[in-house]
């Protein structure tokens, strides 16, 4: 096979660059891209900083729900010196069960106190109520008016005139947060008075706590619409175990924690995702889009290796046809120039010895004997291209054909100095063949031998009965087909890569063609082959004759070389 020019590679190259170069430009970019949010750890700050918004909307959330319950309560909570204010605070205790303690303080006056907490002999609540009047009396006897003014003041700006404070009750042997939430009272303006409530530990443990965290994890999810991660968050003291948390909540580490200061004050949020870290999924991340990049610059590279096969093929295709035109010219101009120059010799009369004029007249009858049959065979193989290649199936004799076609050949043979040997079986059926793509076969095989033979000029043609079918073997001694060549010759327009071939005159449809013929017929042709040694050709067509129409496939010229290597 002829080489391609380095222009023609050259385009192919700058054309695959096109997509080369921008290609692993993108992917080296990408991969690049991948490594520094490995470095930077960046999933992972972007996930912190979704859980640092999700627990500062949460803290938001649990305090504005526990100020609505103070809001709830706050006016029936009367300053200690109204007649009614002892009775409307055990209201509120009887009837709010998130209440433990509810108080009324006044400066100078008295504090009232009543308690009711779940899990408690009213007794035990009374005490855990006198221990908190003892301690608020003692706080507020000092503070109190400071602060009243100042929660008032926050009051008159539209802020929520609430402070939290945290305590520690005992319940069934365990210690348990106890936030409580002061404010002014409300219809007072002549002295410092306050109120406020303790909310029920087990109830803010139990009910509260958990249920809010649940919505709001719920909440989250619905946002997120992520499947893979659940956020779960939870509420403690710090170092301790969770007080309450989401039901998503499976123990370890948080991933993130928030100090709660208005509500909740001495308290932390926690947040962490279920059954994974932040951590892992970061990985995760990074090892999918490494691994789908990846893929992609697989398929991205069997694609351009497809891509250069194929612009391959077709430049190659491209350089068959064109040394294929070459070949064809020089073949038609050779026999046509020598037909005319020895026909106006003679037309002069410039040859009076009759045996030269004989001499003369036999090579214009071989050349344009060659020309005919180079014709045909470009016409047969353009019918068979173009789908239109008929044959005329007749029950045939093929001792006669064989003779018949090598007839006008033998003198000629044996006059280039070929040594002749012919074989014929005398039991050699009648097949259904036409005949005369069959004799074009045969002078095909038969022109190659001559053409490909150098010093050891033999020509065998052998025609025998095998099982089923004829063979009608073509043999030289000539110079042989590599076997890597072997399949390749019955391809269209394809010439063996060898310099002998080179000079010697051909258009490589003949084997092409003779394939096809021998398809048609419903047989094959191979070959056997020895370089150096000699080839031997052999047509096989069956003795039924052919079983249906040769396929389209066929009949198209796009099947593959069959060569039976030696
Ligand atoms: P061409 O016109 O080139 O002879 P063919 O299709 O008849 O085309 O043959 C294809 C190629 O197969 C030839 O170019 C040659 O390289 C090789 N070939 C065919 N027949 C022989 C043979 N008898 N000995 C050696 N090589 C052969």
């Amino acid at each position: 096979m002829s080489k391609r020019l380095p222009s023609e590679r050259l385009r192919l190259l700058v054309t695959l660059g096109f997509v080369v170069l921008p290609a692993t430009a993108l992917i080296g970019f990408s991969v690049l891209h991948l490594r520094s949010i490995q470095r930077d750890r960046a999933i992972e700050a972007a996930i912190q900083r979704d859980f640092q918004h999700m627990m500062a909307i949460s803290e938001k959330r649990i305090t504005h729900r526990m100020y609505e319950m103070v809001e709830d309560v706050r006016p029936g909570v009367k300053c200690p010196l109204k007649a009614d204010a002892a009775e409307s605070i055990e209201e509120i205790v009887n009837t709010k069960p998130f209440v433990a303690h509810v108080f009324s303080w006044t400066k100078g006056g008295e504090i009232i106190v009543r308690s009711r907490a779940k899990n408690l002999s009213p007794v035990e609540a009374q005490n855990e109520g006198e221990k908190l009047a003892t301690m608020i009396t003692g706080w507020f006897d000092i503070e109190g008016a400071a602060f009243d003014g100042k929660l008032r003041k926050m009051e008159s700006k539209g802020e929520s005139p609430y402070f939290s404070y945290s305590n520690i009750v005992m319940r069934n042997g365990k210690s348990m947060y106890e936030p409580i939430i002061f404010f002014p009272i409300q219809g007072v303006t002549n002295r410092p008075t306050l109120g406020g409530i303790a909310f029920d530990p087990e109830y803010l443990q139990n009910d509260f706590l958990p249920d809010i965290l649940n919505s709001l994890m719920a909440e989250n999810a619905a946002d997120t619409k992520d499947n893979h991660s659940h956020a779960a968050m939870m509420i403690h003291l710090p170092k301790d175990p969770p007080i309450a948390q989401s039901s998503e909540w499976d123990g370890g580490t948080p991933e993130m924690e928030r100090k709660l200061e208005a509500g909740l004050p001495g308290l932390m949020l926690a947040m962490k995702f279920r059954g994974t870290t932040v951590e892992a999924i970061g990985q995760r991340f990074l090892r999918t889009s490494f691994l789908v990049l990846g893929g992609l610059s697989l398929l991205l590279a069997a694609g351009m290796i497809l891509t250069y096969r194929g612009v391959q093929k077709e430049v190659e295709l491209a350089k068959i046809k064109s040394d294929f035109v070459s070949n064809v010219s020089h073949e038609l101009r050779t026999p046509l120039a020598l037909i005319r120059l020895y026909a106006e010799t003679l037309e002069l009369g410039r040859v009076p010895n009759p045996s030269k004029q004989h001499e003369y007249y036999c090579t214009i009858r071989k050349e344009s004997e060659r020309l005919t049959a180079l014709i045909n065979n470009i016409l047969d193989f353009s019918r068979i291209e173009a789908g239109r290649k008929e044959y005329d199936f007749r029950e045939t004799n093929l001792t006669e054909l064989v003779q018949t076609t090598l007839d006008s050949y033998r003198y000629q043979i044996e006059q280039q100095g070929f040594k002749f040997e012919e074989q014929i079986d005398n039991d050699i059926p009648a097949v259904v063949v036409d005949r005369e793509a069959i004799a074009r076969s045969l002078l095909n095989l038969v022109n190659n031998a001559i053409k490909y033979s150098t010093a050891d000029r033999y020509l065998g043609i052998n025609l025998l009965r095998t099982n089923g079918s004829v063979k009608l073997e073509v043999v030289d001694h000539g110079i042989g087909i590599p076997r890597e060549e072997q399949s390749k010759i019955f391809e269209k327009f394809y010439r063996v890569c060898d310099p002998l071939v080179h000079n010697t005159k051909g258009s490589g449809l003949g084997l092409c063609l003779v394939r096809h013929i021998a398809h048609a017929h419903g047989g094959d042709v191979a070959v056997e082959s020895t370089p150096g040694k000699g080839s031997k050709f052999t047509l096989v067509l069956p003795i039924a004759g052919r079983s249906g129409s040769p396929s389209p496939e066929l009949e198209s010229g796009a099947e593959k070389g069959v060569g039976v290597a030696s």
